[in-house]
């Protein structure tokens, strides 16, 4: 019977060591091997030097490194923002993004081909949900981004492709091996997850003893106004994602984002900053407005001066807020752009 190689990048260290103590190796080998992997970006065994060629066969035979394959890349003129395209083994199509901000590299990695939330002003929502990614397959794009560009990557946000928390256990299994001091060793405060809130499994995260930053895609004040953009408000008001977050607040200490996408004329009002800020009232919050990118659907942009008046108004009711604008917009940066454009060719 051929035995079917176990892709390394699904394995947490102690899933690792195990399979490498059932080969007959010893527990240092698996040290070695992940060191290769993770640190020196070496996804072929036979180039593992410091194992002889016997046990670099015998891995071979048993294990494999799987990454997928860079379609389309895009590096912003503007602001090195890069963007990928990537095929994973069963020819789906992801996207992810390298981000640059003062001195640090952030990536911003995908969960799902496709998403199944469907929220108005977003490409990915358009194109369908085909499937949930694997913990390798989430931990892979970590790799390969690093490979192709040489920066480490130490900030890390759950933010492209899909819904996180609908595809939890593989995100959470994804988390574990990153923040293995075997494996990337990222500080799990660098690693953000990114929601428009699915409450049990928010108060479930913050039981994970994680403390990893949450952050939470409100984009509108009213039940009303969200169900026109959110359609999974519908079923998860508010209220409701608000109180998880704030039990995650409290069990894990965190200050928690919420991300307010402004729309001109739909959510930009006066009226929605005031109602934002009594939601909000008590919460560790910190908000991150973001002007609609006009590009990726029909709404447009508030003013400028809208802009300002809306984050004056949190300011005013002790609400931290800041305007920040979508890095990488002249390369087709924002969620799920470049891949429907690959799928319609
Ligand atoms: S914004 Fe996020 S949750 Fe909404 S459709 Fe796009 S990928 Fe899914």
């Amino acid at each position: 019977m051929r035995c079917v190689a176990l892709n390394i990048l699904e394995m947490t260290y102690d899933e690792f060591l195990m399979a490498i103590k059932d080969l007959g190796l010893e527990r240092y080998r698996a040290d070695q091997v992940l060191d290769w992997v993770y640190k020196k970006h070496i996804f072929v065994f036979e180039k593992m030097t410091n194992l002889s060629k016997e046990h670099r066969n015998l891995l071979a035979r048993n294990f494999s490194i799987d990454l997928p394959e860079a379609l389309d890349k895009r590096v912003s003129p503007l602001d090195h923002t890069t963007k990928y395209l990537y095929k994973l083994q069963d020819g789906n199509t992801i996207e992810s993004v390298l981000l640059f901000h003062e001195g640090y590299a952030t990536a911003c990695i995908s969960t799902q081909v496709g998403c199944p939330v469907k929220c108005s002003f977003c490409a990915t929502g358009k194109s369908g949900f085909i499937r949930n990614l694997s913990a390798g397959e989430i931990v892979s794009q970590i790799l390969a981004i690093e490979n192709d560009t040489n920066q480490t990557i130490r900030n890390i946000v759950y933010m492209g492709m899909g819904e996180p928390l609908l595809n939890y256990d593989n995100v959470l299994k994804s988390v574990r091996v990153l923040i293995d001091e075997k494996t990337k060793n990222v500080g799990v405060r660098r690693i953000t997850v990114s929601t428009v809130g699915i409450p049990d499994k928010i108060v479930r995260l913050s039981q994970e003893g994680l403390d990893l930053n949450l952050a939470i895609s409100l984009h509108a004040a009213s039940n009303e106004k969200r169900d026109q953009i959110i359609p999974m408000n519908r079923r998860y008001t508010i209220e409701e994602v608000l109180h998880a977050a704030k039990i995650y607040q409290e069990n894990s200490d965190r200050r928690v984002t919420i991300e307010y996408i402004l729309i001109r004329e739909f959510n930009d009002f006066d009226e929605d900053a005031r109602r934002l800020a009594k939601l909000l009232k008590g919460m560790k919050v910190f908000v991150n407005l973001i002007p609609i990118n006009p590009v990726v659907s029909n709404m447009e942009r508030p003013t400028q001066w809208k802009i300002n008046r809306f984050k004056e108004i949190l300011l005013e009711s002790g609400i931290e807020a800041e305007v920040r604008y979508e890095k990488g917009a002249d390369i087709e940066a924002a969620c799920g752009q470049l891949r429907i454009r690959h799928l319609q060719k």
